[in-house]
């Protein structure tokens, strides 16, 4: 059931609030980690490639976000980027492939994302939000991420984030926190369902955008391959996982996860 409220996001999702924020007027750098750490997603061709397959531009990236030192974790665009790197390649039978949608979420999740964000830029936002995704007819399509995305998320929320973005720019808005039944978090943020949650114009069905990110957190808990995970990475997982489940729908879904994988059932 739409609400007042929700037709009013719904609105402004559609047309377009954009932030304006200037890359260069927040203080991006805030974290200790190392300067320069060598990994897979620093390589040339591998950042020549995301770069294009997610539509960055160096005037969404410079000026401190990163677009000067792609490798440097301090810096949004390598955390960017290494989340990146989880999305695509978590999976211990990972896609090949950008066209190709076969097996589960952590197989595919990679290349959903690619498929559906318009353009992925850096924001500096209003402190509290971690990303908003634009998307409808004859508007600009695009993705921003803020500072809490790139700080305040460990790496395995990032991805879950991007999970969840893509799922917006798929044109799935949020369904919940509305009626006599409104979530737990009182978050427009929230859907209905965990197995139907998107609404707006011309959107999907079934699962929204939570839906979607405890689907990929799960998964990854699940099987997630050596090289891209380990136990603390998992927690993470479960922990995120867990926080969408108990707040984030409107109907309870009366279950949680654990680290591995495993099902529980709390109602
Ligand atoms: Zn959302």
């Amino acid at each position: 059931m739409r609400t007042t409220t929700k037709a009013t996001l719904a609105f402004c999702l559609l047309f377009g609030l954009a932030s304006e924020a200037r890359a260069d007027t927040c203080d991006t750098i805030r974290n200790t980690e190392p300067a320069v750490k060598q990994s897979f997603w620093c390589a040339q061709p591998w950042i020549d490639f995301y770069w294009d397959a997610y539509d960055f531009d160096k005037g969404d990236w410079d000026d401190g976000f990163g677009w000067e030192a792609a490798c440097d974790l301090r810096r949004p665009l390598a955390r960017t980027f290494q989340a990146i790197q989880l999305v695509n390649y978590a999976s211990p039978n990972e896609a090949i492939q950008t066209s190709d949608f076969g097996g589960n979420i952590l197989r595919w999740g990679g290349n959903y994302t690619i498929r559906e964000f318009d353009e992925l830029d850096a924001r500096c936002g209003d402190g509290a939000k971690r990303a908003h995704t634009v998307w409808g007819t004859f508007i600009d399509n695009y993705t921003e991420l803020y500072i809490p995305f790139f700080y305040n998320e460990n790496v395995v929320e990032r991805a879950g984030t991007l999970i969840h973005e893509a799922r917006h720019a798929d044109w799935c808005g949020h369904s919940g926190n509305d009626g006599s039944n409104a979530c737990p978090a009182k978050s427009a943020s929230c859907d209905e369902k965990y197995l139907d949650g998107c609404s707006g114009f011309a959107s999907p069905s079934g699962r929204g955008a939570a839906g979607y990110q405890v689907l990929w957190l799960w998964w990854y808990a699940f099987e997630a391959d050596a090289q891209h995970s380990s136990s603390t990475m998992k927690d993470f997982a479960r922990d995120e996982a867990n926080r969408i489940l108990n707040t984030m729908f409107d109907v309870d879904p009366c279950f949680n996860i654990t680290s591995n994988g495993g099902k529980i059932t709390t109602c």
